[in-house]
């Protein structure tokens, strides 16, 4: 039995070479699921215009069907033909694309982008992703892929393909190999479909550069806005098995410390010189590192939240949050 499962790991996971692209866009054209490396997570890979794949996207990935799917795209014209992107999307996508930035805007009548991929919203979050096998692949496979990140919902994201393999090897036809990503944390999101700008999830472009190049974006949405605007924002979500312990100055018996900074008595350190950005790099798989059998609780020491340390700790805060308990 286990070497059944091992033989599947290994035949799914191959090193992102140009043949390899050319295989994962056939898989992905006659209805099937692969994972691929972008520059902030590992994302699994469907046709955006297949009901019958997105479908079984949502189903392996136990994901929500109410978690609209981000539309992943070659260029700022492929993003144009879906979505109006008007002034302030047009800035924010010369500006950052390819980049870790989303957008959510109103989709164009006539999309053909499957409604179970979108939740049935009158809007589309789109991007263009930073990383030469993803824009190989969606070039080659010549039509927009949605990808939520490459994990089982809910949990930790992956930014390796050994990643991947851990939770979905077997359940998907393909893990193109690219290597460990860049920013390691995923997109921030900004919704555009309303009067103001908003910050639905803050991620690998900082809040300070998005409000340089279009002013100063609406508050965070009140929980109940959240809902309608951004279903997926809610949940506990990115989290290990392990408790977390957030802001911990001190190691107590049976925990162990994910450091930033120098500090004493870490067992693996964001970033010794407490650099936000190698931070976000380390984080899920730090995370995931950390995630031991013997081990009782995660402790976490205090990261600013300056630059890139706006999302680090959304993402810890939704990672420790009780089971069940809303995140607004
Ligand atoms: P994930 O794929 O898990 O990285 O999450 C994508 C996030 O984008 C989810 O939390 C969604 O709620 C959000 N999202 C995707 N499409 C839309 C949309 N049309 N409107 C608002 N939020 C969206
Ligand atoms: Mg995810």
């Amino acid at each position: 039995m286990r070497g059944n499962v091992r033989s599947k790991i290994a035949a799914a996971v191959v090193p992102a070479t140009p043949e390899a692209v050319i295989k994962a866009a056939r898989l992905i054209r006659n209805g099937g699921l692969v994972a691929f490396p972008t520059e902030t997570v590992y994302g699994l890979g469907s046709n955006a215009s297949d009901d019958a794949a997105v479908l079984s996207l949502f189903t392996v990935k136990g994901r929500p069907f109410w978690n609209p799917l981000i539309v992943h795209v070659d260029s700022i014209d492929s993003a144009t033909a879906l979505v109006d992107l008007e002034e302030r999307g047009s800035v924010l996508a010369r500006e950052n694309w390819p980049g870790p930035l989303t957008l959510v805007a109103r989709r164009r009548s006539g999309c053909a982008i499957s409604r179970l991929a979108t939740a049935e919203l009158e809007t589309l979050a789109v991007r263009v992703p930073d990383h030469p096998v993803a824009l190989s692949l969606l070039a080659t496979l010549g039509c927009p892929i949605v990808a939520p990140s490459a994990n089982l919902s809910g949990f930790t994201s992956p930014t390796t393909a050994a990643h991947v393999a851990d939770s979905l090897a077997g359940a998907v036809d393909l893990i193109l190999d690219g290597g460990s990503c860049r920013v390691g944390l995923e997109s921030t999101v900004i919704d555009l479909s309303g009067p103001h700008a908003t910050l639905l999830r803050p991620g690998g472009v900082t809040i300070e550069k998005i409000e340089r190049l279009i002013g100063p974006l609406a508050p965070a949405c009140s929980r109940t806005e959240s809902v309608t605007r951004s279903p997926g924002m809610l949940h506990r979500h990115y989290a290990p098995s392990r408790p977390l312990r957030l802001n911990a100055h001190d190691v107590r018996p049976g925990e162990v410390l994910l450091g930033f900074g120098r500090v004493p008595g870490a067992t693996l350190n964001l970033s010794q010189q407490a650099d936000v950005e190698e931070a976000a790099a380390n984080l899920f798989h730090m995370l995931r590192a950390l995630d031991r059998r013997d081990v009782t609780v995660i402790a976490v020491s205090p990261v600013p939240s300056i630059g890139l340390g706006v999302a680090i700790n959304d993402r810890l805060r939704r990672a420790a949050a009780g089971k069940d308990e809303p995140v607004g």
